[in-house]
């Protein structure tokens, strides 16, 4: 019997391996290896932050998916080798006919002096309840939102939680300046700039100082250190740079932009019967810039991957591939929520739009969980 391994389960593994016994059931053996023992979407952090809702109500166990016949394993991947379609996991190699690459991003916060002493990680779920627990105590002050390195996952978040403590802050309150910084020339440049001043003016409206083209270097107690100034903060929240995790780093996948980079149509790597997808790869837009790193994407590169190599185990010519087109929530307070959304991959410009804050858009976005765990898990 054919095998694929399936490195990650997250939006982008857990997919591969859904459709790929949907499309072979028992003609396949499919093996999916995680350290982490339960799935949860990435904005369940921006919600328990702000204490909406928890982390663990959004969690649902991996191994549920044995129901379905996918070989779940709960062990940390030590080594991967793309010439081999093996992978060295807790000890065992285990070799495939095909590989399907889906570890995500790593939070690298050594790439900043300081990040680990001073700030609090508010893209890592370990993090978080500290996190929010400093929130729900802090009485007033500066307030700092940091986005450190980009590429990051899920672009529009940072700005989402800048909105979403600032509602908090209104019911209890609280009177804080909330600045917000990102590396970046713009909110989110892969918007434009008309979607960007629509951002940045729900943020100006909301009293939070937006600061573009802001690198920091450093974090010291109290302070952000850029090259050419200091921001003060009485508390920080951080988005990490963000890189491939080691045991991808080190197999020979990654490409000079710093990712795996793939067909990006067809998720192909430069290794037979390889694939890489979600947000361990770097996909480059027509207009020069990298596709978002969203779970939405990373799950459709999923799919297209297990169509794929259907096809290739069925003897036939593959057809299915990657459309990059879809959209996420950006919400701002007040139960309601902006979508941006987009044909990422089309010629020869991207078209992304911004639509308005509406409270179907929050619906939608609650949909989205809701649909997959149930979906998914039963
Ligand atoms: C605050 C926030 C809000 C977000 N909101 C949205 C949203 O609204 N819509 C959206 O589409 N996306 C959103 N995202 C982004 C989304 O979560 C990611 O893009 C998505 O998870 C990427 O999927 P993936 O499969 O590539 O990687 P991941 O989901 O990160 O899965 C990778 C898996 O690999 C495992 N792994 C890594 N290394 C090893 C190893 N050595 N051994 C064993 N296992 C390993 C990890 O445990 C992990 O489970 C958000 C992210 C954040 C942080």
């Amino acid at each position: 019997m054919k095998r694929v391994l399936i490195l990650g389960g997250g939006f982008g593994g857990i997919a591969t391996a859904r459709r790929l016994k949907q499309k072979l059931a028992n003609d396949v053996d499919v093996i999916l290896v995680d350290r982490r023992d339960y799935f949860m979407v990435g904005f369940r952090k921006s919600w328990a932050l702000v204490g909406e809702s928890t982390l663990e109500a959004g969690q649902k166990p991996l191994e549920s998916l044995s129901r379905i016949g996918v070989d779940v394993r709960r062990a940390t991947i030590e080594a991967t080798h793309p010439q081999e379609k093996s992978a060295l996991v807790d000890g065992e190699r285990i070799q495939a006919d095909a590989l399907v690459v889906a570890l995500g991003a790593e939070l690298n916060t050594s790439a900043v002096p300081g990040f680990d002493e001073h700030a609090f990680n508010v893209y890592d779920a370990n993090d978080i309840p500290r996190a929010a627990k400093a929130l729900s105590d802090f009485q007033g002050g500066r307030l700092v939102i940091g986005i450190f390195g980009a590429p990051y996952k899920c672009p529009p978040a940072p700005y989402e939680m800048a909105l979403m403590i600032r509602d908090r802050f209104k019911a209890r309150g609280v009177k804080a300046s909330i600045e917000a910084f990102t590396p970046q020339p713009m909110s989110l440049p892969v918007l434009g700039q008309a979607g960007c001043d629509l951002i940045e003016s729900r943020l100006a409206e909301n009293g939070i100082d937006f600061y573009p083209n802001h690198k920091a270097t450093a974090i010291e107690a109290g302070e952000v250190v850029f090259a050419n100034k200091r921001m003060p903060f009485d508390l920080l929240l951080g988005v990490p740079p963000h890189r491939p995790p080691a045991v991808v780093r080190e197999s020979g996948l990654v490409g000079e932009s710093g990712w795996v980079e793939v067909n990006k149509r067809t998720l192909e790597t430069s290794f037979a019967d390889v694939y890489a997808i979600g947000d361990v790869t770097q996909i480059m837009l027509a207009n020069g810039k990298p596709l978002p790193k969203a779970g939405l994407f990373a799950e459709q590169m999923g799919e297209t991957v297990a169509e794929r190599i259907a096809s290739k185990f069925a003897g036939e010519e593959p057809v299915a591939t990657f459309k990059g087109e879809g959209g996420c929530y950006l919400e701002v307070g007040g139960g309601k929520a902006m979508l941006v959304q987009g044909r990422f991959l089309v010629e020869p410009e991207p078209e992304v739009s911004l639509a308005e804050a509406t409270t179907g858009f929050m619906d939608e976005k609650r949909s989205f969980e809701t649909q997959r765990l149930m979906e998914w898990f039963g």
